[in-house]
């Protein structure tokens, strides 16, 4: 199954145009046309990206931006703004409202794709963990950093953890599943470095 990209956008042509677009690209996309319901909807979703309309009736994209931003669940999630209106600023005060990318209407599909794309990458290269595929996990009280180090050698660094997640995941039964459904989801991952033990010398 494809990653899952949440969209809102009050406009029905442009919904049904982008959900069409993504599922053509292999994702799974969910429509929601009434921004109020937004913040309920990624959380009962749990996309993997959340396409945002600016504009729309009830309540701004921007603000909806700021509420996903604000929630500790669901801040991580990388967020793309369209827009009509791409007026001088605009897409500062997007940015600053904490929407990782941004597009302006009408759309270019193929800079639409890409720019999905972008977003999701660092999320394509996390598979999923079996039980038994967290060998290490230390975390940094200072920084609220989690380092794990996986069985298949590589080492994944998870950014603004809070501590009783780390306690969680040391008491967890299963390290690898509480990885998957408690941190991947919720916070900002880099893959910090591939160790290259298993990999032939070079001469
Ligand atoms: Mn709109």
């Amino acid at each position: 199954m494809g990653q899952k990209i949440l969209v809102v956008e009050d406009n029905e042509l442009n919904l049904r145009l982008f959900c069409d677009i993504l599922r053509v690209h292999g994702y799974e996309a969910e429509p929601v046309r009434d921004g109020r319901e937004a913040v309920e909807r990624a959380r009962g979703f749990a996309p993997d990206l959340i396409i945002m309309d600016i504009q729309m009736p009830h309540i701004s994209g921007l603000e909806i931006i700021e509420q996903l931003k604000a929630d500790e669940a669901l801040q991580a999630i990388p967020i793309m703004a369209v827009t009509a209106y791409a007026a001088k600023g605009d897409e500062d005060r997007i940015r600053a409202a904490g929407a990782e990318g941004y597009v302006s209407k009408p759309i270019s599909v193929i800079r639409f794709v890409e720019a999905v794309k972008g977003l999701l990458k660092d999320r394509e290269q996390m598979p999923e963990f079996s039980s038994s595929a967290v060998e290490r996990a230390e975390y940094d009280d200072d920084r609220q950093l989690l380092d794990i180090w996986y069985a298949g050698g590589d080492r994944y660094s998870y950014f603004d953890v809070p501590r009783p997640i780390y306690d969680a995941l040391l008491t967890a039964e299963s390290a690898g599943a509480f990885v998957n459904s408690e941190i991947k989801p919720h916070f900002r991952c880099e893959i910090e470095e591939r160790r290259r033990r298993f990999r032939p010398a070079a001469d």
